[in-house]
C-alpha cells in the first residue's frame, strides 16, 4: 500500500469516527432534550393545572373567582391531553364540575378531587416513565460515545505508534545502505515491503548497487587483465627489472631479475627491498646506489646461469600526476639492469687490440726516431735546408705518434686493471718542477711564461710521482696549447681543508660549462677544437688521480681561461 493511501485512510478513518462521535452525541443530546421536554411541557403542565384546580376547590367558599380559575385550568387541561385515559379522566372531571356548578355539595367536591388525583397520578406515572426513558437514552449515549471514543483513541494510538516507525525504519535502513555503498560494499541490497513508495526506493537502490557491482567486477577484470598484460611485458624483457614503490616495497620483478638475484618470486613480491637486501648482496648494492644516486655506479659483475655477466644498473623514477593542482609526484622507482656483457667483451677486445697495436707501433717509431737521429748526424752527410725541414717535420710527427701510443698504452693499463701504483713520499714542488721542465721547450715555442706559486709550508704527498708528474705535465701542456701565444700560465700548490691541491691556471680560450664533465671522458674533445690531440689526456689524468683517491676538476669560463685542480687527501 502507498504511504499516501495509508495516511489518507488512517486520517480519514479518524475523521469519520470524530464525525460519527459528533453526530451520535448531537442525536443523543437531541433525544434527551425531547425526553425532558415531554416531561416538562406535557406532564408538568397537567400537574400545574390540576394544582390550580385543587386550589380553586379549596377556596370555593372564600374566593368568588375560584370557579373561574377552575374553569380556566380545566380548559387548559382539555388542550393538554398526553396520556392514555387522560382524556376520559378530563371529560369526567368536566362532567363532575358541571354537577358541582348545579349542586355545590361536598360529595361533588370530593368527586372532583378524586378526578384531579387520577389526572395527577396519570401524569406522575408518565413523568416517572419518561425519566426512565431519558435515563436509558443517557446510558446509551454514554455507552456508544465511550465505544466510539475508545475506538478512535485506539486508531489514533495505532497511527501514532506504527506510522512514524513505518517511515523512519526504511529511511534509516536506506541511510545504512548508502553508507555501505560509500564503503564500496556493493553487495548490499534493501527489501522494503511495507509501502509501494519504499518498495520502489529499494528496487532503485538495488538496481544501482547491482550496476556498481557489475562495474566494479568489470573494472576489476580489466585491471587484472591489464596487470597480467603488464606482467607478461615485464617478463618478456630480457634484462632484469625490479619495480619498487615509494616505500621501497617490491611491486614487480621479472624472471631475469629472479635469476640474477637467485630469489623466488614469492620471496620478493610485496616484500621490503631494504629488509631483503640484508640477505642479498646484489640487492643491497642496488638499493644503496638507488639511495645515494650521486655515487659512481660501476658495472655489476654477476655470476648466474654458469656464466659471468656484466650489468649496468639504471634507476628510473616513476612519476605520476594525481591531481592537476598537485603536479607530478614520485611514486616509486624501476631498477633496470642493462646487460653490457657483450659491450664489455668488445671493449676488452678493443683494449687488447689497442694495447697490442700501441706496443707494436713503439718499435717502428723508435726505429724511425733512431734513423732520424742518424740522418741529422753531420758525420753521415749534411742536409740541405729543405731536407732539414722535412726531417724536423718527421721528428715532430713521430714525437706526437710516440706520445699518442704512450697515452694509449697508459689507457689500456687502466682499462685492463693493470695499473700498478708505486707510491712514495714526494714534495709537491718536485712534481711541479718536473712538469715545468718537461714542458719548457713547448712553452718557449709558444712564448708562454710559466709562473710557480708555492706556499712556504705544505704537507708532502704519498703518490706514484711518475704518474702524478705526468698528469701535471699533461695539464701544463694543455694550458700552453689552448692559450694564446705569450700568455701567462700559473702552476702551483696549496693546502685546503686537509687536502693538497695542485693547480694549473691559464688565461686562454676557456671551456664552455656544458663540457666541464665531458672533457674527462675518453676521446672527448670540445667541438671546434683545432689543436691536434687524442682526447685521452684528461681521461687518463682522471684515472690516475682517482686511483690515488684524489679528485680532479675544472673551473673555466669562455674567454677568461681555465683552472684545472687535482687534490689528494693529506695522509
Ligand atoms: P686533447 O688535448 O688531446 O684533445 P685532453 O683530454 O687533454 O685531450 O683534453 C680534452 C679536451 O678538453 C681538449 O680537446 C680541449 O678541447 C679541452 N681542453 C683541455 N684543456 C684545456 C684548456 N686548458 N683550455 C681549453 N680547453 C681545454
Amino acid at each position: 500500500m502507498k504511504i499516501k493511501t495509508k495516511l489518507t485512510s488512517g486520517i480519514g478513518l479518524l475523521f469519520m469516527i470524530i464525525v460519527l462521535l459528533g453526530v451520535l452525541a448531537i442525536s443523543y443530546i437531541d433525544k434527551l432534550a425531547d425526553d425532558t421536554k415531554n416531561i416538562l411541557s406535557d406532564n408538568y403542565n397537567s400537574l400545574d393545572y390540576a394544582k390550580g384546580m385543587l386550589y380553586a376547590l379549596d377556596n370555593l367558599e372564600t374566593d368568588r373567582e375560584a370557579l373561574n380559575i377552575f374553569m380556566e385550568n380545566l380548559e387548559k387541561q382539555r388542550l393538554n391531553i398526553t396520556e392514555i385515559n387522560e382524556s376520559e379522566a378530563t371529560d369526567r372531571l368536566a362532567r363532575h364540575f358541571k354537577l358541582l356548578d348545579e349542586n355545590p355539595s361536598e360529595q361533588n367536591i370530593r368527586q372532583l378531587r378524586l378526578d384531579l388525583n387520577q389526572i395527577m397520578s396519570l401524569n406522575m406515572a408518565s413523568i416517572q416513565r419518561n425519566s426512565v426513558i431519558a435515563e436509558d437514552t443517557a446510558r446509551q449515549a454514554t455507552l456508544w460515545i465511550s465505544i466510539i471514543g475508545i475506538c478512535s483513541v485506539g486508531i489514533a494510538l495505532a497511527l501514532l505508534l506504527l506510522f512514524p516507525s513505518q517511515i523512519t525504519r526504511p529511511i534509516s535502513e536506506l541511510t545504512r545502505g548508502i553508507v555501505e555503498i560509500a564503503h564500496r560494499n556493493y553487495s548490499k541490497r534493501l527489501h522494503f515491503y511495507s509501502t509501494r513508495e519504499f518498495n520502489e526506493v529499494a528496487t532503485s537502490f538495488n538496481d544501482m548497487a547491482e550496476r556498481l557491482e557489475e562495474y566494479q567486477q568489470s573494472s576489476l577484470a580489466t585491471l587484472l587483465s591489464s596487470k597480467k598484460y603488464l606482467e607478461a611485458i615485464v617478463n618478456s624483457i630480457h634484462e632484469p627489472i625490479i619495480g619498487l614503490n615509494h616505500d621501497r616495497q617490491i611491486l614487480f620483478v621479472n624472471n631475469e631479475a629472479l635469476t640474477v638475484l637467485n630469489l623466488k618470486r614469492e620471496q620478493m613480491i610485496h616484500q621490503s627491498a631494504d629488509e631483503l637486501s640484508l640477505k642479498n648482496d646484489l640487492l643491497r648494492r642496488l638499493i644503496r646506489e638507488l639511495v645515494h644516486p650521486n655515487e659512481k655506479h660501476e658495472p655489476l659483475k654477476i655470476y648466474a646461469d654458469d656464466k659471468e655477466s656484466f650489468f649496468q644498473a639504471v634507476y628510473v623514477p616513476i612519476k605520476l600526476t594525481e591531481t592537476e593542482t598537485e603536479g607530478e609526484k614520485q611514486v616509486g622507482n624501476v631498477i633496470l639492469l642493462k646487460n653490457i656483457t657483450e659491450f664489455k667483451e668488445l671493449d676488452s677486445a678493443k683494449t687488447t687490440f689497442i694495447s697490442t697495436i700501441s706496443h707494436e707501433l713503439k718499435t717502428p717509431i723508435s726505429a724511425i726516431m733512431m734513423s732520424l737521429k742518424l740522418l741529422e748526424d753531420q758525420r753521415i752527410g749534411s742536409l740541405n735546408d729543405e731536407q732539414q725541414s722535412l726531417a724536423s717535420s718527421i721528428k715532430e710527427n713521430s714525437d706526437r705518434l710516440l706520445n699518442i701510443t704512450g697515452e694509449l698504452l697508459k689507457l689500456t693499463q687502466v682499462e685492463t686493471g693493470k695499473l700498478i701504483l708505486s707510491p712514495k713520499i714526494s714534495k709537491p714542488i718536485e712534481l711541479i718542477n718536473y712538469a715545468v721542465s718537461a714542458t719548457r721547450v713547448l712553452a718557449e715555442r709558444f712564448g708562454c711564461n710559466i709562473e710557480v706559486e708555492y706556499p712556504e709550508k705544505i704537507h708532502k704527498l704519498f703518490v706514484d710521482s711518475e704518474k702524478i708528474a705526468w698528469v701535471i705535465t699533461n695539464l701544463l701542456s694543455n694550458a700552453i696549447h689552448y692559450s694564446k701565444e705569450n700568455s701567462r700560465i700559473i702552476v702551483g700548490a696549496k693546502e685546503v681543508d686537509q687536502t693538497i691541491q695542485i693547480f694549473v691556471q691559464d688565461f686562454g680560450k676557456g671551456i664552455d660549462p656544458r663540457y666541464h664533465q665531458s672533457i674527462f671522458d675518453r676521446y672527448f674533445r670540445v667541438p671546434g677544437t683545432k689543436v691536434q690531440g687524442s682526447g685521452l689526456g684528461l681521461a687518463i689524468s682522471k684515472d690516475f688521480v682517482e686511483a690515488h683517491d684524489g679528485k680532479i676538476w675544472v673551473e673555466s669560463e669562455i674567454g677568461k681561461g681555465s683552472k684545472f685542480t687535482i687534490a689528494f687527501p693529506v695522509r
